[in-house]
């Protein structure tokens, strides 16, 4: 699919979302993904059949094409550990269905079998492990994903410019069916406070992300940035996982970015199943822009990981 005919995935995502928004109403949430998928395909000539869970190694999700006539299924990895994530692999699997499959009709079955390879093969994204091409599709079918699952405007109003908190957070990822990670993620690219969140294992960030105010004040995360011995990721904690209930205010010293140090409201999560942390950090606002030279661009991909698991947007699930 050339430039000029690539759908854009934000566009497709609103677009499905305003009719699902007509049709159901506020009781749209969490979006019934396969419903939806099969509603949407099933009037085309190859429409989506079965979505099924199965054993995938390696793997977090498939867009299969029908071997014996024009269709496609998704398949989903069903491990628990992706449990939290499978609302949103769907709706990744949906998205290249929605942007990128070759439309499949009968001529392609003539000898009584699908003669092409065209399926796609999702796996937890690593940029150094995904040719351009293959990046920028796996990025638009997350980005489909996170604006189908959780409407920016839908979302804002639920926040309404309040401190991020765990009780807060457990309710935006009850409302639209998704991971934590999924949910901070999508916080983190909206907000206008200066804020960045942390993924961590063994005391060192897989990837992390400044929201866009953040990145202009001097605020990076790279990935295998250590935490500092006092960061609370390195706690126990509560039985929604979280070391606290509300973020805890840290004096200055403790965490510190290329712009030096200043004080934080710290909240963090730890998940001993998925052997990751989470960690929020909020600023105050009102810090003076600095002059980033060689920094990566605010929404570069190589402000995440290049070697955790856990995908951006993400584990998310
Ligand atoms: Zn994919």
């Amino acid at each position: 699919m050339d430039d000029e005919k690539r759908k854009s995935p934000q566009k497709e995502a609103n677009r499905l979302s305003t009719m699902l928004r007509l049709v159901l109403g506020e009781e749209r949430f969490p979006v019934d993904v396969e419903a939806l998928a099969r509603e949407v395909s099933r009037n085309n000539e190859d429409p989506i059949g079965r979505i099924m869970g199965g054993d995938l190694p390696g793997f977090e999700g498939m867009l299969r094409p029908h071997k014996k006539r024009p269709g496609w299924h998704i398949v989903y990895n069903d491990d628990p550990r992706y449990r939290g994530r499978v609302r949103f692999t769907i709706a990744h699997e949906f998205g290249h269905y929605q942007l990128h499959r070759p439309p499949l009709c009968a001529g392609d079955y003539v000898s009584g079998a699908l003669q092409r390879d065209c399926g796609f093969e999702c796996k937890p994204l690593r940029s150094n492990a995904w040719r351009d091409a293959e990046r920028q599709r796996e990025e638009e079918a997350d980005t489909f994903a996170s604006f189908l699952l959780m409407p920016l405007d839908d979302y804002r109003h639920q926040v309404d410019g309040q401190e991020m908190t765990a009780d807060l957070l457990g309710h935006i990822t009850d409302r639209y069916g998704v991971s934590l990670t999924a949910a901070c993620r999508k916080w983190i690219d909206f907000t206008e406070k200066r804020a960045a969140m942390i993924v961590a294992r063994d005391g060192f960030a897989l990837w992390g992300r400044a929201s866009k105010s953040a990145f202009e004040s001097g605020i990076f995360v790279r990935s295998g940035m250590p935490l500092p011995d006092e960061a609370f990721a390195g706690l126990g904690s509560n039985g929604a996982g979280f070391t606290s209930d509300t973020p805890v205010t840290r004096p200055e010293g403790i965490w510190s970015f290329r712009c030096g140090s200043e004080p934080v409201r710290e909240l963090a999560m730890v998940s001993e199943f998925l052997d990751i942390s989470i960690t929020i950090l909020q600023f105050d606002t009102g810090a003076v822009s600095v002059d980033i030279e060689e920094e990566e661009p605010w929404d570069a991909f190589d402000q995440f990981n290049s070697g955790g698991q856990f995908r951006p947007g993400g584990d998310r699930r």
